[in-house]
């Protein structure tokens, strides 16, 4: 006799206790939230100033704040908030719950929110664990935009008239025409890209025909490359201005 019904609750503490558990935590009677203030928040962990926050229902009259088993707050009216910064509670995992009582004497309880809670420097380590391998693909992309240019660039020697698809630029330092390449990158005035003749990297706009003719005109008159002076603001101005009209 005394078996069968240590048995039976044995089987009350098996079925009915989970139910009990897990109603609480799937149909939260009061709404609690976690704010950020300032701070760190990514994927359940945690560092800097937050606020729980429970939203005010009819007849709500007191809420307590818990961390973990402990009561850390009591407010008596609305709003029903607590701030805190994470630095108040040891590192680690912790559970934030709220309990709000109405004037009708209801006890409601709310879901629980787990955050692990970070140290300043362990919040650092992680901004930065997800930050460098952005920096990383951008670095990388920037690096493709210039050697690849830069490799096929070097395959083709210029050919005179010849400028592809991508058309052909004139050198602002050196002023002899080149045939802009189609996979160079483009920075707003035109393509980045590195003059044969000279081996000056600029930013090139497609030049005109009648100007090409006239660099094709400088390039034929000079056997080899000639080191012209630097550009002057005049021709940058011409740069600038004819990639104006072509766009
Ligand atoms: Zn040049």
């Amino acid at each position: 006799m005394k078996s069968k019904t240590f048995l039976l609750l044995l089987m009350m503490a098996l079925f009915v206790m989970p139910g009990i558990a897990s109603a609480q935590e799937n149909d939260p009677d009061l709404p609690l939230k976690l704010n950020r203030n300032f701070g760190y928040g990514g994927l359940g962990k945690i560092q800097g100033r937050f606020t729980l926050e429970v939203e005010t229902l009819e007849n709500l009259s007191r809420v307590e704040f818990f961390v973990d088993e402990d009561l850390i707050a009591s407010v008596e009216q609305a709003p029903f908030e607590y701030q805190f910064h994470t630095e108040d509670y040891s590192p680690g995992r912790h559970v934030f719950s709220a309990i709000g009582y109405t004037s009708d004497n209801l006890v409601l309880h709310s879901a629980q929110i787990s955050r692990v809670l970070l140290t300043s420097e362990d919040a650092w380590a992680e901004t930065r664990q997800m930050i460098i391998p952005i920096l990383g693909v951008v670095g990388v992309v920037t690096l493709i935009g210039l050697v690849v240019p830069f490799l096929l660039g070097r395959k083709k020697d210029f050919k005179i008239g010849a400028y592809g698809l991508a058309g052909g630029a004139i050198c602002p330092r050196c002023e002899l025409p080149f045939s802009r390449h189609i996979l160079a990158p483009n920075l707003l005035v035109g393509k980045l890209a590195r003059c044969p003749h000279c081996g000056k990297w600029s930013i090139v706009p497609q030049a005109t025909g009648k100007r090409l003719e006239e660099a094709e005109a400088r390039f034929r008159a000079a056997d080899s490359p000639l080191p012209v002076e630097s550009p002057s603001e005049e021709s940058l101005n011409r740069l600038l201005e004819e990639s104006r009209f072509e766009e």
